[in-house]
């Protein structure tokens, strides 16, 4: 029941009944006692900008953007933190206290997070880290790699440009790889990570053979819908450790949270079954 002084924060996207963070940071409020509301947020991207600005004037607390307005965000908020800016995407925005719009990207820090709780043992200098995609999820997590301090970062992507451009901002520690190519680029690798859209369902199939993979490399599918991608399967039955995706959506919802509510919020085994039960 509200007091009057609920903290009200959302998430913002066209169309947003997809989205599972009502139901994470609702489920995270009740927890822990919080006054507070947690909203879906419908806005058609030609009302974004109005919408953003709103959001001081209604008194939220800030919100989470979602597809497809991400990138546009970039542009929207009066300010941007540096790995927000390099990954190009903005998913988490803090309304200050002078009602200035704070923008920040936590994918990555959800993607290392989960990765670092699922398999403590995990340090960067371990190996190289071969990681398929260049889109948006994929660029922050490439970013959280290399600030772990991963020594290579090999990068394979359809749209080879996409992928070079990625290099590009990787501090000479990456490099691209082809399809064709992978095999090589697993042969000593400690990481492989799918940040593709290939094995999410309705998509087509990642057709990826593991035999080059050493057994002790772990294999982290960021993909969530399956949980357990064909890509798990493959890699567990082989015996790699096995990183799933829904943890890192988890994570990366904790800095948001806590910039709002007042909490850095705990993942635990509950909350996954109670967001992995929808
Ligand atoms: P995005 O920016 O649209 O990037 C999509 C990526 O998938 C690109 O690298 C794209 O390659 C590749 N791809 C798509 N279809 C392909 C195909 N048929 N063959 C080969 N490559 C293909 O999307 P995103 O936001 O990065 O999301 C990527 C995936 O990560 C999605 O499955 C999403 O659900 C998941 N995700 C998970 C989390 C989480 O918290 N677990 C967070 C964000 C995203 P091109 O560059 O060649 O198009």
């Amino acid at each position: 029941m509200s007091t009057g002084r609920t903290k009200l924060a959302g998430v913002v996207g066209w169309p947003i009944t997809h989205s599972r963070s009502p139901q994470l940071h609702g489920y995270w409020l009740k927890h822990y006692g919080i006054d507070g509301a947690y909203l879906p947020l419908p806005v058609n991207p030609e009302n974004l900008g109005e919408a953003l600005r709103a959001l001081s004037k209604l008194g939220f607390a800030g919100a989470n953007l979602t597809i497809p307005h991400k990138e546009a965000a970039v542009s929207l908020v009066d300010d941007i933190d540096s790995n927000a800016k390099r990954i190009g995407a903005v998913n988490t925005i803090v309304v200050t206290a002078n009602g200035q719009l704070s923008g920040s990207n936590t994918d990555g820090f959800g993607f290392i997070e989960h990765l670092r709780h699922t398999i403590p043992q995990w340090t960067a200098s371990n190996g190289p880290a071969v990681l398929l995609g260049a889109g948006g999820a994929a660029r922050a997590a490439a970013f959280a790699l290399l600030d772990a301090g991963v020594p290579e970062i090999r990068i394979i992507n359809r749209t080879v440009g996409r992928a070079h451009n990625l290099v590009e901002c990787l501090d000479g520690k990456a490099r691209t790889f082809a399809w064709s190519d992978a095999g090589r680029a697993m042969q000593d690798a400690a990481l492989l990570a799918n940040a593709t859209s290939l094995g999410l369902s309705g998509q087509p199939a990642l057709d990826l053979p593991l035999t080059p993979l050493p057994k002790s490399a772990i294999v982290y599918d960021i993909v969530y819908a399956p949980l357990e991608t064909e890509l798990l399967v493959r890699a567990r039955t082989r015996g790699n450790p096995v990183v799933d995706g829904l943890g890192m959506l988890l994570h990366q919802a904790r800095p948001g949270f806590k910039a709002w509510f007042g909490v850095d919020p705990e993942v635990t085994a509950e909350l996954r079954a109670v967001v992995s039960e929808d």
